[in-house]
Formats: C-alpha cells, sequence, structure tokens
C-alpha cells in the first residue's frame, strides 16, 4: 500500500486539515512554503496519466476543497498555488496523484530550470 493510502487508512499519522468521503488534506512532512498542505482523493490514483472519465467530479471537488482550505487559512485575498507532479520528470515522487497547495508568502514566479 502506498503511503498515501496509509494516511487515507489512518496507519500514518498526518496533520490533517480537510476529510470528507473522498478527499484528504493535510500538511506535508517537509513544507516548501509557510503553509504547505497536500489535498489528495481517498481513491488510489497514481498519476494524471491515469485519470478517467469517471474522475470529473472528484477534481472538480477538489479544488473546491482547495477553495475552502484558502478561506479557512485566510490566504483566499493573499494568494496560492496549486500544483501537481507527473512522473519522474514532473518531479512525482508519491505515486497517489496529490494536490500541492502553497501559501503564506509571495511565492515569486514559476521557475522550472
Ligand atoms: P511529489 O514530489 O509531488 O510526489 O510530492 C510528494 C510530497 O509528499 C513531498 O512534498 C513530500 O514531502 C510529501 N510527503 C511524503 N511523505 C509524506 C508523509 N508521510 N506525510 C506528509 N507528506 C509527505
Ligand atoms: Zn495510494
Amino acid at each position: 500500500m502506498c503511503v498515501f493510502c496509509k494516511i487515507v487508512k489512518k496507519e500514518l499519522p498526518a496533520k490533517i486539515v480537510y476529510e470528507d468521503d473522498k478527499v484528504m488534506a493535510f500538511h506535508d512532512i517537509n513544507p516548501q512554503a509557510p503553509i504547505h498542505i497536500l489535498i489528495i482523493p481517498k481513491e488510489h490514483i497514481e498519476t494524471v496519466n491515469d485519470l478517467q472519465e469517471n474522475h470529473k467530479e472528484l477534481i472538480g471537488h477538489i479544488f473546491l476543497v482547495a477553495k475552502k482550505i484558502a478561506k479557512e487559512l485566510g490566504v483566499d485575498e493573499k494568494g496560492y498555488r496549486i500544483l501537481i507532479n507527473c512522473n519522474k520528470d514532473g518531479g512525482q515522487e508519491v505515486y497517489h496523484i496529490h494536490f500541492h497547495f502553497f501559501a503564506g508568502k509571495p511565492l515569486g514566479p514559476m521557475i522550472c530550470k
């Protein structure tokens, strides 16, 4: 079982900030910004490449969860960044799709060197 599935099953601890029947959000263990949260579907979907037509609603729901988290943390007006890595060149390390949510400081331009 992958590390995020273990978090979903509460077999691994995580600082959970949001949970419903389809989605979970928790603080990244190695934050890259003052606020760094991972939003994941509970379903084990490995990468963006594995998304199917029937995931449309789930993915839309994840963005609405991101919006809710932003408001709750009071960063909705200042701003935030949502990022997904896919496969090796995309920098993906955990093969359970996750949406990085960064906030808490001006993040600057996206630089992909
Ligand atoms: P990615 O490189 O997009 O696959 O990102 C994986 C992210 O998962 C990294 O930012 C890690 O710090 C984070 N991560 C890995 N294991 C855990 C964990 N047990 N709890 C919280 N975050 C984790
Ligand atoms: Zn998984």
